[in-house]
């Protein structure tokens, strides 16, 4: 599963993400790194029975966790399958069918955003 970590600015400098590894011996890869001079986030996926240890961990040193269940919700009403998701997505979220219809594997996703300021249709939003 992957988690959203936000580290206010009081816990920059400091190794988190190294000790909860060390602490906890879990596969954490970062998919997603955004840090500037006032906030750090990052997405990392871990392995599932890893996940509430690795949370715990986090939060413990004032780490905001948010599980990402879902990154993305995707609206099959609204989509009308035109595949632009498909040719942005840097993560082969999206692909079609047998039917051209779109697919979704959302677990793949790492919120980078590019898909929802492409579709035409505001078929897909950040959860
Ligand atoms: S870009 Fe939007 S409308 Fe087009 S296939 Fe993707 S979700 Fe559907
Ligand atoms: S936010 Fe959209 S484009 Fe980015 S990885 Fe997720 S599904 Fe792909």
């Amino acid at each position: 599963m992957k988690l959203l970590l936000s580290f206010p600015s009081h816990l920059h400098g400091m190794p988190h993400t190294a000790e909860v590894i060390l602490e906890t011996g879990a596969k954490i890869n970062i998919d997603r790194a955004n840090v500037n001079a006032v906030c750090g986030e990052l997405i990392i996926d871990v392995p599932d029975e890893k996940v509430e240890e690795v949370a715990r961990r986090f939060e413990a040193r004032g780490v905001v966790v948010k599980r990402l269940l879902s990154p993305i919700s995707w609206d099959e009403e609204r989509c009308i399958h035109c595949g632009a998701c498909i040719s942005v997505c840097p993560k082969g979220v999206f692909s079609f069918d047998e039917n051209w219809r779109i697919r979704v594997e959302a677990s793949k996703c790492v919120r980078c955003d590019v898909c929802v300021k492409a579709c035409p249709l505001n078929a897909i939003e950040l959860a």
